[in-house]
């Protein structure tokens, strides 16, 4: 056990050494049933003002303004706090962003006005292991339009590579989905070249960039993406069910048609005028009545985003999975573990997963021990470090705890 003792004071050197060491104070604690929280990236954690901003948003904004507050400020929140996101998270220049539902719906409705930027194309180019809910959304509006899926196998261990893009896209490829961040591997995938392929021939590309969002500086604009959406409540701490972003870039927004055409995507939302006429700019992309209320805490998580800034996360980030693979290495492989995430910076987004056949047991244990991963069927544990809320000492806790469990239970 002396290497772990050493581990635990590497741990504090870490901790002492951080550049954003007192961030984890800036979000309410956890009880004391939870040891380590590893599923930030899933949910991230409150932050501390976020419950004084609501109060104060329901006391003040809302009983004093009432409906008038819509025309104060309420109606431009959807690209106001999208501009911001743009500017602190996602490099992309103002006017391109909107906050508004969820990531499936944006997916959803992004999808369809690509496709229909495309009409004499027949086919949508995704992979075997994006999130469900982007297949799922896929696979909908293929049958609904009787278009053709292309899937590309990737590997669960890794994921979506510029060479299997090259390989499956073609002339009558319309749209290409992908994950930036895999959420199973976390997999960082190269979304400039892959991009840049895509439009070598013809294809657009919708990015889902849920686990890359506050976690991994992403570049919009210089990528030259066509289309992206991502989750408000993982690493963007906006809490559950926080309202999603979508990104159009400004050369398809003169045209863009969404299919769900409601009130405040119309050009001039006020008038209540026969037909719907889009506006001729991202707010096309909303449909009805923005949430307001969810924008709250949202704002919150992006404020300290923006007052740590995305690099020193990005550093911090690499930092923290370094230190969570160096002690799998040092203590998982003789318990059958499995490393199953890119080791390499480049390709390395901001959760780690590790595969052994018992996990799912082993992660209920992990549970009432008060360490929190998520599971991944069908054998992975995934170790969420979301920057701004987790210690270095955590992450060691976090493991040991994983490591004796994985103890007891091997042999
Ligand atoms: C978490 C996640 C989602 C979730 O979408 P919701 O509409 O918020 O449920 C979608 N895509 C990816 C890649 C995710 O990681």
């Amino acid at each position: 056990m002396t290497d772990r003792t050493d581990f635990a004071a590497k741990a504090r050197e870490l901790d002492e050494a951080d550049p954003l060491g007192d961030y984890p104070d800036r979000f309410l604690p956890t009880d004391d049933d939870i040891v380590a929280y590893f599923d930030g990236n899933s949910l991230g954690r409150p932050p501390a003002v976020s419950a004084e901003r609501m109060d104060h948003f329901v006391r003040h904004q809302w009983r004093a303004r009432l409906i008038r507050g819509w025309d104060d400020e309420w109606l431009d929140w959807p690209t106001a706090v999208g501009d911001r996101l743009g500017k602190a998270v996602l490099g992309a220049a103002p006017g391109q962003l909107v906050v508004a539902d969820s990531t499936t719906v944006l997916l959803y409705k992004l999808a369809r006005a690509a496709l229909r930027a495309r009409p004499e194309r027949r086919e949508i180019l995704l992979d075997t292991d994006n999130f469900p809910t982007d297949r799922y959304v896929v696979e909908g509006i293929a049958d609904e339009h009787g278009l053709t899926l292309r899937w590309i196998e990737t590997d669960p261990d890794a994921g979506i590579t510029p060479d299997q893009v090259a390989n499956a896209i073609g002339p009558n490829t319309a749209l290409a989905v992908f994950s930036h961040v895999a959420y199973r591997s976390g997999y960082l995938a190269n979304a400039a070249a892959i991009t840049r392929l895509a439009h070598e021939t013809g294809a657009l590309v919708l990015w889902d960039l849920s686990h890359s969002a506050g976690s991994v500086p992403v570049e919009l604009d210089n990528w030259g993406v066509d289309f992206a959406v991502g989750c408000g409540y993982k690493y963007l701490n906006g809490g559950p069910g926080a309202p999603a972003f979508a990104y159009v870039n400004d050369r398809h927004q003169h045209a863009l048609h969404q299919p769900v055409q409601g009130w405040m995507g119309h050009r001039h939302p006020f008038t209540m005028g026969p037909g719907h006429e889009p506006a001729p700019n991202i707010r096309s992309v909303l449909s009805g009545t923005p949430p307001i209320l969810g924008m709250v805490p949202l704002l919150t998580g992006l404020e300290l985003v923006e007052q740590a800034g995305i690099n020193a996360i990005r550093a911090k980030s690499l930092l923290l999975s370094d230190f969570a693979l160096e002690l799998a290495d040092a203590w998982l492989p003789p318990l059958g573990v499995r490393f199953a995430s890119p080791r390499e910076h480049s390709r390395r987004g901001g959760h780690i997963t590790l595969c052994r056949g018992d996990f799912d047991v082993i992660n209920e244990e992990l549970r009432r021990r008060g360490v929190v991963p998520d599971f991944r069927a069908p054998d992975g544990i995934r170790i969420g470090l979301s920057p701004l809320s987790t210690r270095f000492t955590e992450v060691h806790t976090g493991m040991a705890t994983l490591a004796e469990v994985a103890a007891e239970r091997h042999g």
